[in-house]
């Protein structure tokens, strides 16, 4: 039997709907609309379509963008001091900082400049920090939330279950592996040094794919019955493809997630409500 397809695109379309009634409740009882500020610095093409892409998802549901294209020289000093400023406005509720940053600048200092209540993708050491420890009021990186409420929301039972997540990076795969174990689930990591990886990916109940490897995960790697969330997006001849191996993969799988329309859309979708969830918390209303 094949897969269930997870559809994120529409499952996010849901999202965006629900975050546009509540954007025009917060702006009846606050008399602005929550908005992000955008922090690019030089002229990355990925990175340029990237913020294009959160600038229509925003404007789409009625909130705020702010870019804040700086040169590519921009002194950390001078980087600083656009942050501090984001960090004292009103009408700022969130803050992202594009990557790559040009070599001269260091990302750990940048992010460590964020009100951990604007840092709306969860990168600054607090948020971090509370995510580790599942306790507190914390903001959750954008993508791993969106898978998670992508599992929720097709009712995909976590708890008791093996998850098994390839990629450790610290906005991804990470926070991911903590999510699911905080929802109770067995958690195995793998990463480039693992060994036999699909040893270990055929114990997966659910296996998790945040590598950026195109179709690194195969049919024989996949248990049957596996859900399999795919956050990969590699580029290959103009056609974007995850990490797993769709097509055979969706035959064994008992749920699977497509690329493009899985993840991604989802993403999207997470950023938005963490940005009106940072708008309330600064207003003192519920979280
Ligand atoms: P990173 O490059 O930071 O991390 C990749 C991880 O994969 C590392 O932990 C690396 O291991 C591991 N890895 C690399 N090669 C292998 C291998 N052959 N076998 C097992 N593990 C391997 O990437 P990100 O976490 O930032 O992104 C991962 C993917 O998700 C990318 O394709 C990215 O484009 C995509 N992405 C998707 C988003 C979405 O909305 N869907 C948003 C953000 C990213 P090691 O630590 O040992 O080097």
């Amino acid at each position: 039997m094949e897969a269930k397809i997870l559809d994120g695109k529409a499952l996010a379309a849901i999202i965006k709907a629900e975050v546009e009634t509540e954007v025009t409740q917060f702006k009846a009882k606050h008399g602005f609309v929550p908005g992000i500020a955008v922090i690019q610095v030089g002229g990355d093409p990925a990175s340029e379509r990237y913020v294009k892409q959160i600038a229509r998802s925003f404007e789409g549901v009625g909130m705020g963008v702010r870019l804040c294209t700086l040169a590519e020289m921009v002194s950390e000093a001078e980087s600083l001091g656009v942050i501090r400023q984001l960090n004292a406005e009103a009408e700022v509720s969130g803050i992202i900082i594009q990557l790559p940053l040009p070599k001269h600048l260091y990302q750990e200092t940048l992010v460590a400049a964020l009100s951990p209540l604007k840092d709306v993708d969860g990168v600054h050491p607090l948020n971090a920090g509370l995510l580790l420890m599942g306790s507190g009021d914390y903001f959750i990186p954008a993508t791993p939330a969106g898978g998670m409420e992508l599992l929720r929301r097709n009712g995909i039972e976590i708890t008791g279950r093996h998850a098994v997540v390839v990629g450790r990076s610290n906005i991804v795969g990470k926070p991911m592996a903590l999510l699911l174990l905080h929802q109770h689930a067995t958690v195995t990591i793998c990463h480039s040094r693992t060994p036999n990886l699909g040893e270990v990916t055929r114990t997966a109940d659910i296996l998790v794919a945040a590598v950026g490897k195109e179709q690194l995960i195969k049919q024989d790697m996949v248990k049957p019955g596996a859900v399999v969330i795919d956050f990969g997006v590699n580029v290959i001849e103009g056609k974007l493809v995850g990490d797993v191996d769709f097509d055979s993969v969706k035959e064994v799988a008992g749920a699977i997630t497509p690329v493009p329309g899985g993840t991604g859309p989802m993403t999207n979708a997470a950023l938005l409500r963490n940005t009106l969830q940072a708008a309330r918390r600064q207003a003192g209303m519920e979280k």
